[in-house]
């Protein structure tokens, strides 16, 4: 019979496959089962709607046989099989999505991306095969046939034996090579290792044959084989499986299994719809972030099938960023198994999807933070920064998503609570919510500035993760109540007379405040009097936007970074301290200077900052002791 030619996208794409340096040649099983499952599909759905056979569900399969000797796989199903037309019309083009893309771009560079992502049915077994021979009969025919290829030049269809419907693929392996040993899928674990990692979900049995060493009572090969035939895959998705045959250890020990977790996952979502778009999702919440959470390694995404057969691992799409933690599987009947990554991304059933998603994954976390408190912490505790993240990502647009999801310590309540919880406990007439900064609670509720709010009965939030303060920036308001930072020199606590006495007394102590500014050098923008130190001598305040907190951040992200926060030297009016400098001021300038040092000093240390020169600081308390 004479060849015939391949069409000429069929030929580029069949070229790629036959000298592609792609690594991932394992899928060409994938494709080739997942080809074998539609077709029985097809008859199945067929004999239902039309009658035409009394085949059931039980007696489709597929089986995967290995002949180590001749270097060849066989995979036979018992599907709908083609008759000569079809064998020459399906596998002498390839299907019009994959041709439509390569008449679109520049289809060298696509080459990998395609493959990579949604195999390229059929002709991935190019990727392994030197030769490949298809015989099949299609249901109700009385004719087989058998269609051969071994390369670029064509391809032939003759007719033949084969007593039963269905189609039979033998791919003859390539050598080996110095990368690549492609004797490794004759290896019955590594073929196991396949349909369990690709195909688990098939809902049709998928056999594995092959002949095997015959061991005695000892552990001894006896010299004989036998042959082995043994169901691969489990079938049913546990994500369709009705939720009341499952336990929680099934989906404890699925969860595990797929996502390589040592312990169980904190949270299990299922969610499921029908309608514009029909699909299963199955999500997890782990207990820890993974090590590389944080990391640049850590890669988002749920697994996506569709109808069972993996066509992603990691689908990106489907997660915002901040619930980049959520580990699962999606599978939609409705999205194509051979379509592109890119093509996927516009698809807008997957957005639809992905949308839904996130509103069930949300709503699951308020539920946890309403009924279960603990619990939610332990997640906040893992992943919290996370969702502070996503507050500050995108310019804040997902605030109002997001800001019901945080926690921060309060003084009042002395353990985390909600924006919402502070809100609704807020005094009348309190327009602000304050909030403190430093690195541990106990630097916080060490602040001198914390006096005097805690004393007019405010609630404040203490903040002690770096993202904190940055969160409530991009927040702006919450319920129309500005945050301020309680050592911020906006803080305004004092009444009308408590601000003319404090002005009064600032304006005759400006001489004495410009003489200590000098001694302390650019590093504060001023000095005052504060009414808002109740024990404290002294506190460093900052004027405008930045903080201290934020600008030690800033300093921490790089050089190109850095900020200066406009610092004040506020000093107690009601301490003693403050007579002592007048009288200072007057008589002993040296002295007034090291006590200037000093107390600057003192000042940085209580908000948490370090102090330049200890030793120095050291010897001067010294000399004032002795
Ligand atoms: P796709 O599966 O995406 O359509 P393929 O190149 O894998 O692309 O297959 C092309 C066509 O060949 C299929 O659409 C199907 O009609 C036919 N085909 C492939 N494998 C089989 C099979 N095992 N039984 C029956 N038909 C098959």
């Amino acid at each position: 019979m004479a060849k015939r030619k391949f069409k000429t996208e069929s030929q580029k794409l069949l070229d790629m496959m036959i000298n592609s340096i792609y690594t991932n040649r394992e899928i060409f099983l994938r494709e080739l089962i997942s080809n074998a499952s539609d077709a029985i599909d097809k008859l199945y759905y067929r004999s239902l709607n039309d009658g035409i056979s009394n085949l059931s569900r039980e007696d489709f399969r597929i089986d995967i046989t290995l002949h180590p000797e001749q270097r060849c796989i066989v995979i036979r199903d018992n599907g709908c099989g083609m008759t000569a037309e079809e064998l020459d019309s399906n596998l002498g083009v390839i299907a019009a999505s994959g041709t439509q893309k390569f008449q679109q771009e520049d289809p060298e560079a696509e080459c990998a991306g395609l493959i990579g992502q949604f195999g390229i049915g059929f002709y991935s077994s190019f990727m392994v095969s030197q030769k490949v021979e298809v015989v099949s009969k299609a249901y109700g025919s009385e004719q087989a046939n058998r269609w051969k290829c071994s390369g670029l030049d064509g391809y032939s269809i003759e007719p033949c034996e084969k007593d039963t419907h269905g189609t039979e693929i033998t791919l003859y392996l390539k050598e080996d090579s110095e990368e690549v040993r492609y004797s490794d899928f004759l290896e019955p674990f590594r073929i196991t290792t396949l349909i369990k990692k690709y195909s688990d979900y098939i809902s049709y049995p998928i056999y594995l044959n092959y002949e095997s060493d015959v061991y005695d009572e000892k552990g001894q090969k006896t010299g004989e084989k036998e042959q082995v035939c043994k169901v691969q895959n489990s079938m049913i998705p546990i994500w369709r499986k009705n939720p009341s045959e499952l336990d929680t250890e099934a989906y404890n020990s699925f969860y595990q299994d797929k996502f390589h977790d040592y312990q169980p996952p904190l949270h299990m979502i299922r969610a499921s719809a029908e309608g514009r778009v029909s699909y299963d999702a199955l999500m997890f919440i782990p207990k820890e972030a993974p090590l590389n959470y944080y990391g640049r390694g850590y890669e988002k995404g749920l697994q996506l099938y569709t109808n069972g057969v993996l066509i992603m691992d990691k689908c990106a799409d489907l997660l915002p960023d901040y619930f980049n933690f959520v580990q699962g599987v999606v599978d939609s009947a409705d999205l194509s198994l051979n379509v592109s990554r890119e093509l996927l991304q516009q698809d807008s059933r997957l957005q639809l999807i992905s949308r839904n998603i996130e509103k069930k994954i949300r709503s699951e976390l308020e539920k946890m933070l309403k009924n279960e408190r603990e619990k939610y912490e332990e997640f906040y505790n893992a992943f919290g920064l996370q969702l502070k993240f996503g507050i500050c990502q995108d310019f804040g647009q997902h605030k109002e998503v997001l800001q019901d999801l945080l926690l921060f310590y309060s003084s009042y309540e002395k353990k985390l609570v909600t924006l919402k919880e502070y809100f609704e406990r807020m005094k009348e007439g309190q327009d602000t919510i304050y909030y403190a900064c430093g690195e541990t609670l106990d630097k916080c509720t060490l602040l001198p500035q914390t006096e005097q709010v805690l004393d007019k009965g405010y609630e404040i939030l203490y903040l002690t993760n770096y993202a904190d303060e940055f969160v409530f920036q991009m927040m702006g308001l919450y319920e129309q109540k500005s945050f301020t930072n309680v050592c911020a020199d906006d803080l305004d606590l004092a009444t009308e007379e408590e601000k003319a006495a404090l002005a009064q007394a600032n304006e005759q102590a400006a001489d004495l405040f410009k003489a200590m500014q000098e001694i302390i050098g650019e590093e504060v923008e001023g000095v005052r009097f504060t009414n808002k130190l109740k024990k404290f001598p002294v506190c460093l305040t900052s004027e405008g936007e930045i903080s201290a907190g934020i600008a030690k951040v800033m300093t921490t992200l790089g050089k190109e970074n850095q900020l200066k926060a406009h610092m004040l030297l506020e000093i107690n009016a009601e301490h003693p301290i403050a007579d002592k400098l007048r009288n200072l001021y007057e008589n002993d300038r040296d002295k007034l200077a090291r006590y200037t040092q000093i107390l600057y000093a003192q000042a940085r240390l209580i908000g948490g900052m370090e102090v330049n020169n200890p030793a120095e600081l050291t010897e001067m308390i010294c000399d004032l002791m002795v």
